[in-house]
């Protein structure tokens, strides 16, 4: 709220505008307002099939990007002087920034000639991703130095399960978050666990996931990671990589859903810090591939119930795929368990130093 005599000003200033009437006994012209940082720019929308659409071109003109197709009326590239920045698709989920696949909200329409996303994808994950700073949290983000790790399953519940091999998910994501926690440890974070052996909190699951929000909101955590292994059941021998989940924004669909849910429209307390949570998931999933070499399966959506409660930002990673052999062989040795450790505290380092950056913390 600005004070009285400003408004006052302002709306001077403002009849002004409106246009000039001269009366009698007309006070000293109203001297102009100090000038003020400029109001952040609006996006043009385009209203196609009753939603709000931002032509990818004006994303370029935005970020003083070069737009050109790479593959005619299919594949626009913005790219800078060194090279692609955003590669999207006609009608396709996903695009690739920085050669990161990150999938959106809702797929890209081809439609008059250039490529168009929804409002809220360019708002919430694409102008984002490249310029964080021009974005805050409604609750406030801080440079995080407790971490709550979070190894998936546990107890009576397994997890996903390689039967063949004899192999399970619960052993994996424990043993993950162990050793992630020493390589953290020295660096000087605070490291705390929802499980440090095969018990948790509730042999309910729903409310197992629930309390190991509970348990981090207690805690007061900077940060929550979750740690999973992955499977499918078709293709399951073709099927290998990293895939990273974060909270979707209010509105905005899960990964590949097609249509909304009674979740859709919620926003939920994980739902105050999206800006972080995509920072996050981006750098988190960007490490975790630089580490293992493996297939890009895509930085997704979900509105998981281990996401949903947080009182601070939060991402998890599936790590790999233990329906693969080939793959779950690998998560079965000590080495590839490690390099999967020592992604994410890369991960987690970068996204420690880009909130450090935005929010600096006040000197003491
Ligand atoms: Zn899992």
């Amino acid at each position: 709220m600005l004070p009285a005599a400003f408004r006052s000003l302002a709306f001077g200033a403002l009849l002004g505008l409106a246009g000039h009437v001269a009366t009698a006994g007309e006070a000293a012209p109203i001297r102009v307002a100090p000038s003020r940082p400029a109001a952040p720019q609006l996006w043009p929308l385009t209203r196609l099939h009753g939603v709000d659409y931002i032509d990818v071109n004006e994303i370029a003109r935005r970020f003083d990007l070069k737009a050109a197709w790479t593959k005619p009326q299919q594949e626009l590239t913005l790219s800078d002087a060194r090279g692609a920045r955003f590669v999207f698709s006609a009608s396709q989920y996903d695009f690739y920034f920085d050669g990161l696949r990150v999938f959106l909200g809702a797929r890209a329409l081809n439609e008059k000639k250039t490529l168009f996303l929804t409002k809220l994808d360019v708002i919430k994950i694409v102008a984002p991703l490249l310029r964080p700073g021009d974005h805050a949290d409604p609750a406030p983000v801080r440079p995080p130095k407790t971490i709550v790790l979070d190894p998936g399953h546990g107890g009576g519940d397994p997890g996903k399960e390689n039967l063949a091999l004899g192999l399970n998910e619960k052993t994996f994501t424990l043993d993950v978050a162990l050793r992630l926690k020493k390589l953290l440890e020295p660096e000087g974070w605070r490291v705390l666990m929802t499980r440090k052996d095969d018990k948790v909190f509730s042999g309910d699951k729903k409310l197992d996931l629930q309390m190991r929000d509970e348990f981090a909101n207690r805690e007061k955590a900077d940060l929550f990671l979750s740690i999973h292994f992955n499977a499918v059941e078709r293709n399951p021998q073709q099927v290998t990589g990293v895939e990273t989940y974060i909270l979707p924004a209010q509105y905005m669909l899960s990964t590949l859903e097609e249509k909304k849910d009674d979740m859709t429209d919620v926003a939920y307390p994980g739902n105050r810090f999206d800006y972080a949570n995509l920072l996050l998931g981006a750098e988190l999933h960007r490490a975790v591939l630089g580490s293992l070499k493996t297939p890009d399966r895509g930085f997704k959506r979900g509105r998981l119930a281990v996401l949903r409660l947080l009182d601070c930002p939060g991402a998890l990673v599936e790590c790999a795929f233990l329906s693969s052999d080939a793959e779950a062989r690998r998560i079965a040795t000590p080495e590839f368990r490690q390099q999967i450790a020592a992604g994410l505290s890369d991960g987690l380092r970068n996204y420690a130093a880009a909130i450090e950056k935005l929010h600096p913390a006040p000197a003491p």
